[in-house]
């Protein structure tokens, strides 16, 4: 498969003047491809074609949406190692790594196909008529729901397969019937034109409307910017900086017609890590911490960036055991080198704050990019009172904070930001104070785990990737497993309707393939 450069607008591949390149993040030299940037016209063009396709796609069966995402999963699978070596050049991630996301991909588009054949996703609601019900007859209703529209996805630095073209936010809208407009992540543009490719191949095979998919791309906010205020867009998927999310966020608000976004922005995903677990385990849970610590450079959103440790002496054995064993890690290359220029200046600024001591640190390198793991501690007041110390430092970088009494531990619980996961390593002594810490720590993450590590998110039906805000713009929502699809899905509710106007999928004999609510209660 060859890289063209060209935006892909609605089947059309485009060539513009204005280009960019890639940078390989390993030797710092740009790569050879130019590629188009897109401008406010073209973004227009690929929005207006997505809309006009809208219904059409929308009306299409389930049967044939399950089809079009199996084929998209066959198409990337065919791709081989033509991927592998594109992701690698253009994002330094190891090989085996790239491999397992492609896998992840492949297995999350084939998972959404089997959940748009089942159909539950639609709610089906039957409340039908009681023209004798007194004092006032009650009409017949029916709800489903139907996708929102053109859905706008940003494609992930950090996931360039399972977050990005054809990654959680496109295979959730595609799902829910919604046409996806892309704009690729410019770390890794050609990685993203083949998986683009991979859609169209499916598109084309599946004789769908060319307009449910477009790939823009191109360096610079304004792209993003344009493509979140046009017209044609009903939502908007992003997995990014805090910053980046919440910018999108302000714009979608201030449109004449305000839209959601969806915005995973990060998260420290604290690790509570209780006595009675650490005295039996200690070297075990140092090993393993230090391991999740530096899975992908630290480059994930799920990275336990902090860790709760009670003072005393499985304390001090436990550091002992963590500065060991960071002691031997080598260094590994960052997705690119804005990404490593920010690691280094989150972590100067931890190395500049007052009582908070570097405990230690991975193996050094003089080559580009590199991220040098490395641990801090702290003590709880120095915590509490210096904000900075809660925010993400993307890369391999966590700050244990050593509190010497409860109040201390419920005074930093109450006064977490929104996250996305919590962690309790925990024994059956363990369990009163995890008790009550729960009612509170439910209240600030979208995922609770025991006696593990916050980072590898399955792709299922009961995971939550989500989290009260900074973690996610909207904390009802998942971006990882099937309830993602409920982000582009909205209720219509039908009343009165003869039969012969209902949607197909509202009409008895069709409703009776599926699980639906008749008066409120579930029909198997
Ligand atoms: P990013 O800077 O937020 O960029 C993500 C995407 O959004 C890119 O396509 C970017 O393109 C666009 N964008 C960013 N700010 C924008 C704005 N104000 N208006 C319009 N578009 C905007 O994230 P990144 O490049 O992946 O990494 C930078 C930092 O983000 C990292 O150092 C890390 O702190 C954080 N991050 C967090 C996660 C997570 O899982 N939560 C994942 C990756 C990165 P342009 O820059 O070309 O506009």
């Amino acid at each position: 498969m060859h890289i063209t450069g060209k935006l892909l607008i609605a089947g059309k591949a485009i060539q513009t003047l204005k280009t960019y390149k890639a940078v390989n993040p390993v030797t710092n030299q740009e790569l050879k491809t130019e590629f188009s940037c897109a401008d406010e016209k073209i973004i227009d063009q690929a929005c207006k074609a997505a809309f006009n396709d809208f219904d059409h796609f929308r009306s299409l069966s389930f049967l044939k949406r399950a089809q079009f995402l199996d084929m998209i999963a066959d198409h990337i699978e065919s791709l081989g190692d033509v991927l592998t070596r594109q992701t690698s050049l253009e994002t330094g991630l190891p090989e085996q790594r790239i491999k397992g996301e492609t896998l992840r991909t492949i297995n999350q588009l084939r998972l959404f196909a089997n959940l748009v054949r089942q159909g539950d996703w639609k709610d089906i609601r039957l409340d039908p008529a009681l023209p004798d019900r007194k004092p006032l007859p009650r009409p017949d209703l029916r709800q489903r729901r139907i996708p929102i529209g053109p859905v706008a996805v940003f494609g992930a630095s950090n996931f360039p397969l399972a977050f990005s073209v054809a990654g959680g936010d496109t295979v959730s809208a595609f799902a829910a019937g919604c046409p996806v407009i892309v704009k690729a992540h410019p770390s890794h543009p050609g990685t993203s034109e083949l998986i683009a490719h991979a859609i169209i191949k499916a598109i084309k095979d599946c004789q769908f409307p060319h307009g449910i998919f477009s790939l823009i791309g191109g360096i610079g906010n304004e792209i993003g910017v344009e493509l979140v205020k046009n017209q044609y867009i009903s939502a908007v998927g992003f997995t990014g900086s805090k910053k980046g999310g919440i910018a999108l966020m302000k714009i979608a608000s201030e449109r004449q017609v305000p839209i959601p976004v969806f915005a995973e922005m990060g998260s420290i995903n604290p690790v509570y890590i209780f006595e009675h677990a650490l005295k039996n385990k200690v070297g075990d849970i140092a090993k393993s911490f230090i391991q999740s610590l530096c899975m992908s450079a630290g480059q994930l959103c799920t990275n336990p960036g902090l860790i709760l440790v009670k003072s005393g002496d499985v304390c001090d054995q436990f550091l002992k055991c963590v500065k060991g064993e960071i002691s031997e890690v080598l260094t590994s290359t960052m997705l690119n080198p804005f990404i490593h220029k920010a690691f280094e200046a989150k972590v100067h600024h931890l190395a500049k704050t007052p009582h908070v001591i570097l405990l230690g640190s991975g193996k050094g390198s003089t080559q580009p990019n590199q991220c040098q793991a490395i641990v801090y501690k702290t003590d709880a007041k120095t915590f509490l009172n210096n904000p900075s110390l809660s925010e993400e430092v993307f890369g391999a970088s966590a700050l244990i904070v050593v509190y010497d009494n409860l109040d201390e531990l419920h005074q930093i619980t109450n006064n977490l930001d929104g996250q996305l996961t919590v962690t309790f390593h925990m024994d059956q002594q363990d369990i009163a104070l995890v008790q009550s810490l729960l009612p509170v720590v439910e209240r600030k993450a979208g995922r609770i785990l025991v006696n593990g590590w916050p980072t590898g998110v399955e792709v299922c039906s009961a995971m939550v990737h989500g989290g009260p805000f900074p973690a996610t713009s909207d904390s009802r929502m998942t971006s990882v497993g099937t309830a993602a699809i409920e982000r582009f899905l909205r209720p219509v509710c039908y009343q009165n309707f003869p039969s012969s106007l209902l949607p197909t999928e509202l009409q008895n004999d069709w409703v009776a393939k599926v699980n639906h609510r008749v008066n409120g209660l579930l029909v198997k």
